[in-house]
């Protein structure tokens, strides 16, 4: 099973998408000349059942993370962990 990824993008209050090339200053305000500003930033979850939408890029970013905690972790992660677990028994 793939894991399921949010992706944030950042967009113009149009709705119209702001891209990563749209660069900002640390105070958000635009550097590229055909960009109006970003007013939102958004995260789709690939679950299709989760999605989340604020003014702070920070905030939407911590809903994310923890909207992604709650699906099963990858198959990696735990396996790694408890083959190190075995190696350490004597
Ligand atoms: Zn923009
Ligand atoms: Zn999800």
């Amino acid at each position: 099973m793939a894991a399921h990824r949010a992706p944030l993008t950042n967009h113009h209050s149009d709705h119209s998408l702001c891209p990563p090339d749209h660069k900002h200053t640390s105070s958000g305000k635009p550097l590229h000349p055909n960009c109006p500003g970003r007013s939102y930033s958004q995260a789709v979850c690939t679950c299709g059942t989760w999605q989340f939408k604020g003014t702070g890029k920070g905030c939407v970013n911590e809903s994310r993370k923890r909207h992604l905690a709650t699906h099963p972790a990858p198959a990696k992660g735990p396996k790694v962990l408890r083959d190190l677990l075995r190696l350490d028994l004597p």
